[in-house]
């Protein structure tokens, strides 16, 4: 017999607790942050999450500081453009918007 998948994943290890709208939350976000990542010094996908915000390559070493659960968020591309000067106001603007309406759709 095929084992029931429900749309929880990983959340379903909280069983009936919590509300399902939280548990879909954290599988999306666990689905990101559990899988391996590309690394962004050798191009393998083997950057894994460490910590809190620290990425580590299985293959090349490189222990990098990135987002939470992911090893590079839109705010972080927004940051490094302004930081380095390259993006254009536009562009700048449009990554945080774009920040903006995910948190809409998933709030
Ligand atoms: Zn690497």
């Amino acid at each position: 017999m095929k084992k029931k998948k429900g749309k929880l994943g990983s959340a379903a290890r909280y069983g009936a607790r919590y509300s399902s709208v939280l548990k879909q939350k954290v599988n999306k976000i666990e689905k990101i942050q559990k899988r391996p990542q590309i690394c962004p010094q050798c191009g393998r996908k083997s950057l894994k999450r460490v910590s809190f915000a620290i990425w580590e390559c299985s293959k090349c070493g490189l222990i990098m500081a990135g987002g939470a659960y992911s090893p590079r968020t839109r705010i972080g591309l927004a940051a490094e453009k302004i930081v380095s000067g390259k993006g254009s106001k536009e562009e700048v603007l449009s990554l945080l918007e774009e920040e903006n309406k995910e948190e809409k759709v998933e709030a």
